[in-house]
This record gives C-alpha cells, structure tokens and sequence, in this order.
C-alpha cells in the first residue's frame, strides 16, 4: 500500500472519487493572515478569547465582547481568500457531489466564489447579525459595516507601519462601552444585536444539521477532507467517523497531521499531508482543477 503522504497515490484515488466531504479548520485560514483564537494561546487583550465566545460573556459585557468581534470582522474584511479556499470552491464547480462544511466564520470561502449550496458554515458568521433575545428571531445577513456602530469604531482602527493597534494592548485602558451605545434589535427592540456566531455553550443550527446528515445519508461517501482542524471538538469528531462508516477515505491535511501523536488517526487507505492547506491543496486537487492562472484563479468550468 502506497505511503500515507503519497500524491500520486492520493490523485488516483481522488480521480476515482464523486462523492467527498471536507471539513474545514482554522488552518485553512491561517495563511490568510487571521489567528485562530481558539486553543492554546488563544488571548486577546488578557482575555483568553474562548471566555469571551459565551452568552455569558456577553450578558456580563457586551461592550467588551463586541469590540472582540468587532475587531475580528475588521481583521477579515481586510483579508483575502488564499489558494486553499479557491482550490475548494473550484472542487465545488467542478463537482456538484462535494460539499465543505467550515467552523471558520471570516467569510473567506464565500469571498472565494465558493458556491453556498456546497458550503455549510457550522458556526455562522461574522457578518451575520442576531438578536440576543432567545425568543426573537431577527437576523441580518451580511452585514459589512466597518466599524459596526460608532462606538465600536477603536476595533477597526488602521495602524501606519505595522505598530500594535492600541486596543490590543492590555495595559491601554479601552473606554467602557454601555448597553446604550450597543444597537437594538429592530424587530424586538428588547435584544441587543449580536455577531451571528456559534458560541460555547450554544446549539449549531439545527436545521443545517439536518441537511448535512441528509446529505451523508444520501449515498456512499468516497473521501473526506480534513483541513487545518484537529477536529477535536463536536459535532467536528463525530462527522469524520460518520463517513469512515459510510465508506470515505480520510485526507487530513494540516501542518501536524504527521507528527507521531497524530498518526494514530491515520487508517490504513488513509492520507495525512503535513502541510499548509494554502500551499497544498491547490497540489493535491489539480487533477481536478487544473493549475490557476496568472491570477491565482483557478478558471471557472
Ligand atoms: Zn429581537
């Protein structure tokens, strides 16, 4: 059997597939230039950020929890797609039976052209905004507003030079922002709007759960994708060993994917590559995809 980070051997494969999932990480961003937040060393201010992803967080301070995400949307608005998230939308053009579930909510796959009937963003989206009210059901989608409201105008603040946006240092004090200066919900007018992400604690939406267990219900699959995730956390976990039982292959591709406490993960007729997903899956989908042009745009079928 051919080694587990054999490309040739991954392109037969890949070519004798139709149906193929992929799920993707914080790492398939990352060369994009967006941190990860999640994790270890995950801070923001002296914040560790996972205590800020909460409904109790927010509760406590919205203000604070705001300009997280206020910075965060600006961070991504300034960004740009990177080879890995075109290679994935142009997998999607080129086969109607992939369909790529994302936990990154920086909106860099849809930027990318990535087409939204074979793209499920299991935890929302920075630039979809909800209302706080559990019992209301606003919500905006595709909200760009940089800053967001006035008051959240320190987290979209450029630096000349590089030098470390004030915010960000801990020691800066950040004005205190009130309740009143955060925009209510139009429809309630009780909720304060809030970033339409899935936070700690919280359910993914149940309805798009139910369209990607039709989806793997459907018919056999033949491969999975597993880009720049340790897909430790739920429901993450639970869909690669759904579709080892409905037949796929397992692709993990991610910069530790070889490493020795890793490899464990890798079944035989498996593939790990421990790579950068942007520099990489461009390489491992050309079969299928052709090389990009000058543009770094993989041409349209
Ligand atoms: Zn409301």
């Amino acid at each position: 059997m051919a080694a587990h980070n054999d490309v040739e051997a991954f392109h037969q494969a890949l070519r004798s597939s139709r149906r193929i999932l992929a799920l993707c990480g914080a790492g398939l961003s990352a060369s994009s230039g967006l941190p990860t937040f999640r994790g270890a060393g995950g801070y923001w201010r002296n914040y560790d950020a996972t205590s800020l992803a909460t409904v109790r967080a927010f509760r406590t301070d919205p203000g604070m929890v705001w300009l997280f995400y206020a910075y965060r949307r600006h961070l991504a608005l300034k960004a740009e797609p990177n080879p890995g998230h075109r290679a994935l939308a142009a997998l999607a053009r080129r086969n109607l039976d992939f369909m790529c579930l994302t936990q990154n909510v920086d909106n860099l796959s849809p930027r990318a052209q990535h087409p939204s009937s074979q793209l499920k963003c299991l935890h929302g989206s920075l630039y979809d905004i909800k209302c706080s009210n559990e019992s209301c059901d606003w919500i905006q989608r595709g909200n760009f507003d940089d800053p967001f409201c006035a008051a959240l105008a320190p987290a979209s603040v450029d630096m000349p030079n590089g030098e470390p946006l004030p915010l960000l240092d801990p020691y800066h004090r950040v004005k205190h922002i009130t309740e009143d200066e955060l925009p209510k919900c139009p429809k309630c007018h009780r909720g304060l709007q809030r970033p339409g992400v899935v936070w700690f604690g919280e359910d993914l939406d149940s309805a798009m759960m139910m369209d990607i267990s039709a989806w793997m219900n459907a018919e056999p699959l033949d491969l999975m994708f597993v880009i720049g995730t340790s897909a430790q956390v739920y429901p993450a976990a639970g869909y690669i060993d759904k579709a080892r039982k409905r037949g796929a292959r397992i692709v993990t591709i991610n910069p530790e994917a070889e490493d020795e406490a890793e490899m464990f993960k890798v079944n035989p007729g498996d593939f790990a590559f421990g790579k950068d997903a942007a520099e990489y899956l461009p390489l491992l989908l050309e079969p299928i995809i052709g090389k990009p042009n000058a543009d770094g745009e993989f041409e349209m079928s």
